[in-house]
């Protein structure tokens, strides 16, 4: 006979955006390609973050999704010591980043564990594959992008 030990929770799956939205879909597309990617309007090239279907700039509304290089910068960042959700143990990190080619455009990121960051730190875009399919648009610090390369080898 065995001893029973304590069950331990589970840890639930990672919380998946809704990526049928008419409005950020071509994001989670897009993520899903490897790619990140904006919204744009087709008639007077303004970018349209948060994305709408709608050009508020012109008013037209031919607007889309295309790809913008997978660079970003740390805008600000906090961690999160206080868990609030059984999937997400603490700590992590919170960080809002500005993408390279448009940094009127910022994006939210997690990062496992106390990250080490610095404003204007360089990042670089990597995808994470949700349990259920959903591939998201995650950020880490360039420098540590060869090293998490090597890693997956
Ligand atoms: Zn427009």
């Amino acid at each position: 006979m065995t001893t029973a030990r304590p069950a331990q929770p589970e840890q639930p799956p990672r919380l998946a955006p809704a990526v049928s939205d008419p409005d950020t879909g071509g994001f989670f597309a897009a993520a899903a390609r490897g790619e990140v990617a904006l919204r744009y309007c087709a008639g007077c090239g303004a970018v349209l973050h948060l994305p709408r279907a709608y050009c508020w700039h012109c008013g037209g509304w031919d607007t889309g999704y295309r790809a913008v290089p997978p660079r970003a910068r740390v805008y600000s960042w906090t961690v999160v010591e206080h868990q609030v959700h059984p999937a997400y143990p603490v700590p992590y990190t919170v960080a809002l980043v500005e993408l390279a080619g448009e940094p009127a455009a910022r994006l939210v990121t997690y990062l496992p564990g106390r990250a080490a960051l610095h404003p204007g730190q360089e990042l670089s875009a990597r995808f994470e594959r949700l349990e259920n399919g959903t591939v998201l648009v995650q950020w880490r610090p360039a420098d540590a992008e060869e090293e998490a390369d090597d890693d997956a080898t």
